[in-house]
């Protein structure tokens, strides 16, 4: 997803959740990152301590590039790699991903995300532990924002645009099916779960073989899942799982 641009050589499958949607009142997120197998050998989890700014715990490619993460004030940002026709010369959006974890609250990260001069976008989904979340779906000029209360609670994004009015921004139609399947299936979660998702669900969610080998727990093609995250952004938490996480159990990360 994040940090492979080329394309058919990614993906990434998101469930975000928060209340009414959970089970226990926390923010639930549930993330599967997909990409060449080579890059299994270049995660690493990374911890960022800078002066006036709230500590960020991250998995990056290399130690350098921030893939997901969660910061001391309360924020996490997961999402998804999107390919959009309108990218232009501006702010690098791997170089934005950092100065989202870099805020405080909610709505300076979302300011952040839609910065004016920005080259491009992620689909930026952003979480904060009072129990708000908003899908920033974005290109370099135009974005169409999802919000948790608008929806039930749960929010669910693969590698295509979803909102009617970025239809126009999509540049990778031939990979809508491959990101169609799991965002399926993640929209699937969303309406089945309503009210009930918890850790397990969300480690159900990301082990899903449906519509395999287009699934959210990825094996075979170009991209494969690299790494799973699930995150109780409510109480600072996150569990890793390296590789599938049909094959590898999740360890809880202290922070
Ligand atoms: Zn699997």
């Amino acid at each position: 997803m994040r940090h492979c641009d080329a394309p058919r050589n990614k993906g990434c499958s998101d469930l975000a959740a928060a209340p009414p949607a959970t089970r226990d009142g926390h923010v639930w997120l549930a993330h599967n990152n997909d990409l060449g197998a080579s890059a299994r050998d270049q995660l690493t989890v990374t911890r960022l301590r800078v002066e006036n700014e709230p500590e960020i715990l991250a998995v990056t490619v290399g130690g350098w590039f921030i893939s997901i993460g969660m910061n001391r004030a309360g924020l996490a940002l997961t999402g998804n790699q999107l390919n959009a026709n309108d990218s232009r010369v501006g702010i690098p959006r791997l170089l934005m991903v950092r100065e989202l974890l870099a805020q405080n609250t909610l709505e300076a990260a979302l300011r952040a995300a839609l910065h004016p001069t920005r080259a491009s976008s992620y689909n930026n989904i952003l979480s904060s532990r009072d129990g708000k979340i908003v899908n920033v779906e974005g290109s370099a000029t135009a974005a169409a924002l999802t919000w948790s209360g608008e929806s039930g609670g749960a929010l669910a994004h693969t590698n295509h645009y979803l909102d009617e009015t970025m239809w126009r921004f999509e540049a990778d139609l031939a990979y809508l099916a491959m990101s169609e399947t799991r965002c399926t299936r993640a929209f699937d979660y969303a309406r089945r779960y309503r009210g009930k998702i918890d850790f397990d669900i969300c480690a159900r969610f990301v082990r899903d073989h449906v519509f395999a080998p287009w699934s959210v727990c990825k094996h075979a093609g170009q991209s494969v899942t690299v790494f799973s995250a699930i995150l109780d952004v409510t109480d600072a938490k996150m569990w890793l799982a390296a590789g599938n996480p049909c094959q590898n159990d999740f360890a809880l990360l202290d922070f």
